[in-house]
């Protein structure tokens, strides 16, 4: 309270001390908005750790990663919540050491959903021809999906499928062994992914290629919605196969199995048509072509041969002059 010493004195004073104690709410307040808005600036989608890249190298994947996030957000109808921590590797020893050994070797990042990590391999050492936005992209898709289905179960090849679609995600001659396992009957098929883990480079580079394949077509026959509708059945606990033929209208077992088939023939087809087949193909009319022009060469010799003895045969027969 305020004592009464003088009328101008006291509404000066008061004044003064209520408009000090306005001024000194509205600044509380202002920190408050200000520590609030600072809070969600300085929480962007993607925190980096890293050591050794320049700033430069992690703005533009940064750039380039929100590029991917939206066309991963609209495909699959959601948002990112939170923070994902995006940690770079620089080396196998250093990948080892920040994945605690728990990786296999031929794979070029790994996503813990439920902590919003993922962990690289920069392209310098991963050499899969796979950039590192993509890479993230893959990882991060992880991170999405999950918060869709929770801990639920869902096939490895149609989770590493749609992180490789969703990313724009492909091998360095991805394509190629795709056509010689199928024209050789070597795929896999698709529950056999789930094991990928303890798969070599090989057959782990194979089973990634069938997911991406699977998952394309898949999308392309069904669209995004039916997957959509997929993975929040599979988040509301439904059990997959349940959820494949209620969200997609075909069995799983039938469409898998007729999936199989379909890729043995049109992949093996493909293969033909694959560079570095065709070079073999034009070795093999270059081959052919050679062998006939040394056939018509050979006949045409014989012919000659056959010609001149016919001609000496004339000069040794008899000669009646008239
Ligand atoms: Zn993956």
């Amino acid at each position: 309270m305020c004592k009464l010493i003088n009328k101008d004195d006291y509404f000066s004073k008061c004044e003064k001390r209520q408009l000090r104690l306005i001024l000194q709410t509205f600044l509380v307040f202002l920190l408050f908005i200000s520590s609030i808005a600072g809070a969600v600036r300085i929480k962007p989608q993607f925190q980096y750790d890293y050591i050794g890249a320049d700033q430069e190298y992690i703005d533009k994947l940064d750039i380039e990663l929100k590029q991917k996030l939206k066309y991963i957000e609209s495909n699959l109808e959601t948002e990112l919540k939170g923070s994902v921590k995006v940690i770079l590797t620089l080396s196998e020893d250093d990948f080892a050491r920040k994945t605690r050994g728990g990786v296999p070797g031929w794979a070029g990042g790994i996503a813990y959903p439920q902590q919003q990590t993922v962990v690289l391999k920069t392209p310098l050492f991963f050499g899969q021809g796979v950039p590192v936005e993509v890479l993230a992209a893959h990882e991060v898709t992880h991170v999405l999906i999950h918060q869709i289905i929770g801990d639920n179960y869902l096939p490895r090849w149609l989770e590493e499928g749609l992180c490789q679609v969703l990313a724009g995600e492909s091998r360095t001659g991805s394509f190629g062994a795709m056509g010689r396992a199928a024209a050789a009957n070597r795929l896999m098929g698709l529950p056999r992914v789930d094991h990928v883990l303890g798969f070599s480079r090989p057959d782990a580079n194979l089973a990634y290629t069938e997911s991406r394949y699977a998952t394309a077509a898949l999308v392309d026959r069904f669209g995004w919605r039916a997957i959509n509708d997929l993975l929040s059945r599979i988040g509301d606990g439904t059990e997959f196969e349940e959820a494949f033929f209620l969200a997609i209208g075909v069995d799983y077992e039938f469409w898998q199995v007729e999936w199989l088939e379909d890729a043995r023939t049109k992949y093996s087809v493909m293969a033909l048509l694959e560079m570095q087949n065709l070079i073999w193909i034009i070795i093999l009319l270059l081959a052919i072509l050679a062998m006939i022009v040394t056939f018509v060469r050979r006949k045409l010799q014989l012919r000659r041969w056959t010609e001149e003895e016919e001609d000496e045969d004339d000069y040794n027969e008899p000669i009646f002059p008239e």
